[in-house]
Formats: C-alpha cells, sequence, structure tokens
C-alpha cells in the first residue's frame, strides 16, 4: 500500500454499495430476521450489480478485483445494517478457494452462481469435538470406486439452508491418525446422507447456523477440489480472505453502532443540551470512532498485502486486524446502548442485539485468543503455547 487512502474506484464503490444497502437498511434486516425470513432480494441485486462475485475473475462471472473490493462491499452493508455472514463464507471463502484450486470444470460449475447469486456455497470446518483446533477433525472421507464417501459432524455451520452446496473439509481415511492433510469437497445440499439441523442462536438475523451430519455422503470424483494430498495449503488459501472479510464485517457492524449513537446523542436531550455534549457520553463515542478507524487501516493493510501477493505479510495483518475490528465492535456495541439509555435494550432502536452480534466478531471464524496466540509467536517469537 503507497497511500493512506484507498482507490477513487474503491471509495466509488464504497458509495454505490452503501446507496444500494440503503435501500434496505437496519429495520428492514431486523424485521426479516424476527419473521424468519431470508435476505434474497438484497443477496440478488448485489450479485446482479456484480458486488458478490467482484474478487472472482471476470471469465467465471466475477469482477476480477482483489479481496479489498469485497471486503469494501461487505464493510458498506454491514455499515448499513445489513451484515451479511454468507459474504465472508461464499465468494471470499469458497470463491477463492475453488478459484485457485479448482478445475476449469468445476469453476465454471460454481463460480458463476456464487457471484450472481443464485447458488450460494456454504463453507464447513468445525467440529464439535475438535473446535477450535482444526487438526483434529474426524470427518473422513473414504474412497469408494472412482468416487468418496464422506462421514462426520460439522456445528455452526453458517446459511446451510441458503445453499446449494457446502465446501467441507474433511481428512482422508488413511490419515485418520498422525497430521491431518485436508480434503476439500464440495457437497449438494441435497445429497443423499446429508442432514442439517438449525441450532438456536441469539443473534438477530435472517443468516442462520447449524449443525451437518455427513453419513455416508457419495461424491464423485470431481466433487473434490484440490489434490487429495494436497494438505494445508489448500485450506490456508480460504484464511486470508475469511480473516480480512471478518474484519471488514465487524467494523461494518461497528460503524452502523456507532452511526446510531452519535444521531441519538444529538437529538436526545434531558438536561440543558443534547446528551452528546456531556463528555462522558461524547468521549466513549469518539474511543469508539478511533478504534474503528485503526482496524478499518489495519484491515485494508491486510487486503492490499493480499492483493500484491505477499499471503505472508497478510497473514499477520490480517490477523491483527480481525483482532482490533472484533474489539472495536464490542466496544461500539457496547457505547451505542449506553447512549441510548433504556432505548437501547428496546428491539425499536435496534442496538442490544448488535450486542451478541458484535460479541461473534470476538469469537468466528477465528477467536482473539488464537490471534493473541499467533501474534505471540509468530510476532514476537514467544514459544507456542498449546
Ligand atoms: C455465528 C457463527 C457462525 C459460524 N460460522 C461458521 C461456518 O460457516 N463454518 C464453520 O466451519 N464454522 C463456523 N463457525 C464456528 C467458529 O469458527 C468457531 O466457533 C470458532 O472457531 C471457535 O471454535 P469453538 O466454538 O469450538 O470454540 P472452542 O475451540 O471450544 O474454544 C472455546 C474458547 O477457548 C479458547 N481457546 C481454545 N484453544 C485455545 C488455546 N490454545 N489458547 C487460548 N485459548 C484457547 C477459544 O479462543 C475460545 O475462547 C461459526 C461460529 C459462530 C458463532
Amino acid at each position: 500500500m503507497n497511500t493512506f487512502t484507498e482507490s477513487e474506484e474503491r471509495q466509488e464503490l464504497r458509495k454505490a454499495v452503501a446507496k444500494l444497502a440503503g435501500k434496505y437498511g437496519g429495520d428492514w434486516f431486523a424485521q426479516k430476521a424476527r419473521a424468519g425470513e431470508k435476505t434474497t432480494e438484497l443477496w440478488l441485486e448485489i450479485g446482479k450489480n456484480g458486488y458478490l462475485g467482484i474478487n472472482i475473475p471476470e471469465e467465471y462471472g466475477g469482477g476480477g478485483g482483489g479481496i479489498g473490493d469485497i471486503a469494501a462491499v461487505c464493510e458498506e452493508l454491514a455499515t448499513a445494517g445489513c451484515p451479511l455472514l454468507l459474504m465472508v463464507v461464499s465468494p471470499a471463502i469458497c470463491g477463492t478457494i475453488i478459484s485457485k484450486y479448482g478445475t476449469d470444470e468445476q469453476k465454471q460449475r460454481w463460480l458463476p452462481g456464487i457471484c450472481d447469486g443464485t447458488s450460494t456455497m456454504a463453507f464447513a470446518i468445525t467440529e464439535p469435538d475438535a473446535g477450535t483446533n482444526t487438526h483434529n477433525i474426524t470427518t473422513t472421507a473414504r474412497k469408494d470406486g472412482d468416487g468418496w464417501v464422506l462421514n462426520g459432524r460439522k456445528i455452526y455451520i453458517s446459511g446451510v439452508d441458503e445453499a446449494d452446496n457446502v465446501l467441507v473439509v474433511a481428512r482422508a481415511e488413511d490419515a485418520r491418525t498422525g497430521k491431518v492433510k485436508p480434503v476439500l469437497f464440495v457437497v449438494p445440499t441435497d445429497a443423499a446422507g446429508f442432514e442439517a439441523q438449525p441450532i438456536p442462536m441469539e443473534i438477530v438475523s435472517p443468516e442462520l447456523q447449524f449443525s451437518v451430519f455427513l453419513d455416508d455422503v457419495r461424491l464423485p470424483a470431481d466433487a473434490l477440489v484440490g489434490d487429495e494430498d494436497g494438505g494445508l495449503a489448500q485450506l490456508f488459501t480460504g484464511l486470508n480472505p475469511e480473516r480480512i472479510m471478518a474484519s471488514a464485517f465487524a467494523t461494518g457492524m461497528a460503524r452502523h453502532a456507532l452511526g446510531k449513537a452519535t444521531a441519538y446523542a444529538k437529538e436526545r436531550t434531558v438536561f440543558k443540551g443534547p446528551i452528546g455534549s456531556h463528555q462522558a457520553i461524547a468521549h466513549p463515542l469518539a474511543q469508539a470512532h478511533i478504534e474503528i478507524e485503526m482496524a478499518r487501516l489495519m484491515t485494508q493493510k491486510a487486503a492490499a498485502l493480499y492483493d500484491a501477493g505477499d499471503e505472508f505479510g497478510a497473514g499477520e495483518a490480517a490477523n491483527m486486524a480481525k483482532y482490533a475490528a472484533g474489539e472495536a465492535a464490542c466496544h461500539a456495541a457496547d457505547v451505542a446502548v449506553q447512549t441510548h439509555g433504556g432505548n437501547g435494550i428496546t428491539q425499536e432502536y435496534g442496538v442490544a442485539g448488535l450486542l451478541v452480534a458484535a460479541r461473534t466478531t470476538r469469537i468466528a471464524p477465528v477467536s482473539r485468543e488464537m490471534i493473541l496466540n499467533f501474534v505471540a509467536m509468530h510476532s514476537l517469537g514467544l514459544p507456542k503455547s498449546y
């Protein structure tokens, strides 16, 4: 990154997405969530406008841009009150992995639908027993003639009900013990033996999380993405985009919370002036703003490094950005509730729900503790603690 301002093109992209998302907004998003409905019209509209697949190569229906572009889209949507978790998953994680490791035929099959929003792809790595320690996953892929058979269980998988396919991370049967060699499969959600059950969550979002059960799911050979001996490198391809997107998602949510709080602080008067004239209200808002801007800058740095091909440098920056963004989002949501007083707890003002949503950004897709482990070990050279 040679400059501290984004290109004019990126700024225009942000404006266009903000305008589009402004037609929907946070009240609409919350209403959809509470009614058990989906945000399909928004999803398809961002797809139709070319924003959903903006990071995917043009020959497969994308915009040929970078992760910085799709992160900007994700952030502006969240800022407008429409945080779409599936943007992190479908175009950024799945889209990146398939673009890099898929065959031409696989790219033709899956990427156009990811780009225009008509065929969303979920991503499943987390397992109930392995948790953060993904080296311990036990979902197993067994060779069966020309194809494969998958068995296992995944948890907290976002958007399975909205997805046609799930990119599932498994381990090859002969690697059941020893170091895991992840193998990646695109599994149709209507495959025999595939079952998904929603997990009741406290997040106010139309996007749901699921337990996924894979019971003798038979897949053709061409469901395998990449090399069956490819190892961790294939999986790691999706990690930097995932973290950069999660940061954008969190900073967007934080901007949304802060925007609501600032507007309220300018309006609400209970003593002489508006409550924003009291430093006890103004300073936390200013502090949240500073934290958000720092997190955004680190997110943009991570994206710029990644898009310039510096995966290693991007790794450290993406972890730091994700940490900073999660902390900024939690603080901004908390400040927004406090600024609103009793109104901060009502459904009508739409800020209390942000507390849980913001809290999620400290846990998923990678927890703050694991980021601190990474920084302690890789940035500071401290011994591995786990
Ligand atoms: C809303 C939501 C959506 C999600 N969507 C997806 C999805 O689409 N696909 C998917 O695959 N997964 C998804 N996840 C799962 C998510 O990635 C995991 O929840 C996350 O990685 C943490 O794993 P865990 O919940 O098993 O926590 P655990 O691994 O049980 O960890 C519990 C706590 O212990 C801490 N901890 C664990 N090990 C260490 C250590 N060595 N040092 C310090 N602290 C440690 C953790 O940081 C955490 O605070 C989602 C989760 C949520 C909440």
